[in-house]
């Protein structure tokens, strides 16, 4: 017998006068859903206790069945709460704040990830290895909390090593790409006790495209605009996880943005996997095999003209963009918009050569010198990130240091440094010699302290200057040893560099003038 979508654990008797009424009430079937309308319990045990011809409230019955239902129904009839994580990148959390509206819509409750929830959900990544480790240590944190939760895995990790996730002790369903945005018809059916439950396909076959944003507070979105990558750099797993490029629509895109702007964020920032490869691929029809379908006419450029024209929206940044796909139009474009911030995140990967052949990058470190000087001469004030991974296997000392002197030369603002990690399914694999996990470590700390040499040097530079900010919320990481006792609140300027100052509620959301 069930309970709901669960195997109910009863006593001989309970089960005897439960399959008896259930039979008459439920026009002779075994399974009683829970979750149905239809079903009342209180009505049920009037039924019971009429038929057993107890008519006062307190008779002794009515306590049992009171008692029973409390048990049964409780966890079936009360709204079920379900609480995310997300690991990973701006696109991740977009996505994950996209599908709890959507599970919120379906009458879930959500709740912290740090509350006791019934359903706990972890959108993965698999980018480094850290982030399949991170995923392992957060299911046994779960099991340890909240023993009787359901654990729910998906994202990049659930789509590349579906069968490896569903051997972790605790996950009852692994989701991959194409289920992502159906958890809450999922959990529905979902059981604690069921054997682990995988529903994935090849990433051939996810196709579709489903737009997303988040809010997590009024003042910055990520806004997700495209999906996937064609480009096969041999190191990246991404196209495995996420499929090929793909692309929202720019009317999709720039109502998205009308109904960012009317919730109050004043900051988008547009993400995708390979941002300037936007405009390929169609939001129904299947694509084929090879590279996304180019059925559109758009591209990168024709949506941030767009996007520039919405009204509300008074800040834009393009989370990251490949140098090859950095056209001087849109550098020009930025230069000249009010609404694009002076700020460019942009993968470089290895300053050497060599090394960005082995990588299959599609560009070489000329280009990537020329964009930085172009972006640089038409604005001097622009803030530029870097992407950079060391310790790539045929990364010499040598090769290395080619790498740093590049770095060191360019007029760039800061790093992301990446710590080169053997991914399965990769070409990389296959390429010797490896570098040594140590020498991994000290080159990422080396450029990891030129990068806040760079910071240091950006900032000292703006000093003095008076420039936007826009002041977020509360910081999560106020540094309290400093400003005891004091809230504090932090803000970028147009150049993305953070002001953190003593909390100001009439601040929050605002663009206030700020001397560096
Ligand atoms: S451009 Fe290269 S590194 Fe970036 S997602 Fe595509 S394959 Fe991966």
């Amino acid at each position: 017998m069930w309970c709901g979508r669960r195997p109910l654990s009863l006593s001989p008797e309970e089960k005897d006068w439960c399959s008896i009424y259930i039979q008459t009430f439920f026009s002779n079937t075994s399974t009683i859903n829970f979750y149905s309308s239809n079903f009342n319990p209180k009505i049920f045990i009037e039924i019971v206790l009429k038929s057993k011809g107890c008519v006062q409230a307190s008779s002794p019955l009515q306590g049992e069945l009171e008692g029973v239902f409390s048990y049964l129904c409780d966890p079936m009839t009360k709204t079920k709460s379900v609480a995310f994580h997300t690991l990973g990148c701006k696109l991740n959390y977009s996505e994950t704040s996209t599908i709890s509206r959507l599970v919120e819509k379906e009458g879930f409750e959500k709740k912290e990830f740090d509350d006791l929830a019934d359903v706990y959900v972890i959108n993965t990544c698999s980018v480094t290895e850290n982030a399949d480790k991170e995923c392992r240590q957060l299911v046994r944190r779960i099991q340890r909390k909240s023993p009787q939760s359901l654990v729910v895995i998906t994202g990049c990790y659930a789509q590349l090593k579906p069968k490896e996730i569903s051997e972790i002790p605790g996950v009852d369903l692994v989701l991959g790409a194409a289920e992502k945005f159906n958890i809450a018809s999922h959990i529905k059916e979902l059981s604690k006790g069921d054997s682990t439950k995988i529903s994935s396909c090849e990433i051939e076959e996810v196709t579709g495209f489903n737009a997303s944003y988040s809010i997590n507070d009024r003042t910055r979105t990520f806004l997700k605009v495209q999906d996937g990558c064609d480009y096969t750099c041999s190191f990246c797993t991404i196209p495995q996880a996420r499929g090929k490029s793909r692309s929202d629509t720019i009317a999709n895109v720039v109502a998205n943005a009308k109904a960012i702007a009317a919730g109050g964020s004043k900051e988008i920032v547009l993400t995708g996997v390979n941002l300037g490869d936007f405009g390929k691929g169609d939001l129904t029809p299947t694509l084929s095999k090879g590279e996304g379908v180019k059925n559109r006419s758009e591209n990168f450029y024709e949506l941030i003209q767009q996007l520039d024209e919405v009204e509300g929206i008074e800040r834009y940044r393009i989370s990251s963009i490949e140098p090859n796909l950095l056209t001087n139009e849109i550098i020009e474009f930025v230069s000249r918009s009010k609404k694009f911030m002076p700020h460019f995140h942009i993968p470089l990967q290895s300053g050497s050569n060599t090394i960005l052949g082995a990588m299959r990058r599609r560009y070489k470190r000329e280009l990537y010198a020329e964009r930085v000087a172009y972006i640089k001469q038409l604005m001097p004030h622009c803030c530029i990130g870097v992407d950079v991974i060391v310790g790539f296997p045929g990364e010499t000392d040598d090769l290395f240091k080619e790498t740093f002197d590049f770095l060191h030369s360019l007029d760039i603002s800061y790093l992301h440094v990446f710590t080169y990690s053997e991914r399965d399914n990769t070409h990389a694999l296959a390429l010797k010699p490896v570098v040594p996990h140590a020498v991994r470590y000290e080159r990422n700390k080396s450029l990891r302290n030129l990068s806040y040499m760079k910071m240091q040097y950006f900032t000292q530079k703006h000093a003095g200057e008076i420039r936007p900010v826009l002041f977020e919320g509360h910081s999560k990481n106020a540094r309290l040893n400093e400003s005891p006792g004091q809230e504090i609140m932090e803000g970028y300027t147009d150049n993305y560099i953070k002001i953190t100052t003593p909390y100001r509620a009439e601040w929050v959301n605002e663009i206030v003038g700020w001397k560096i």
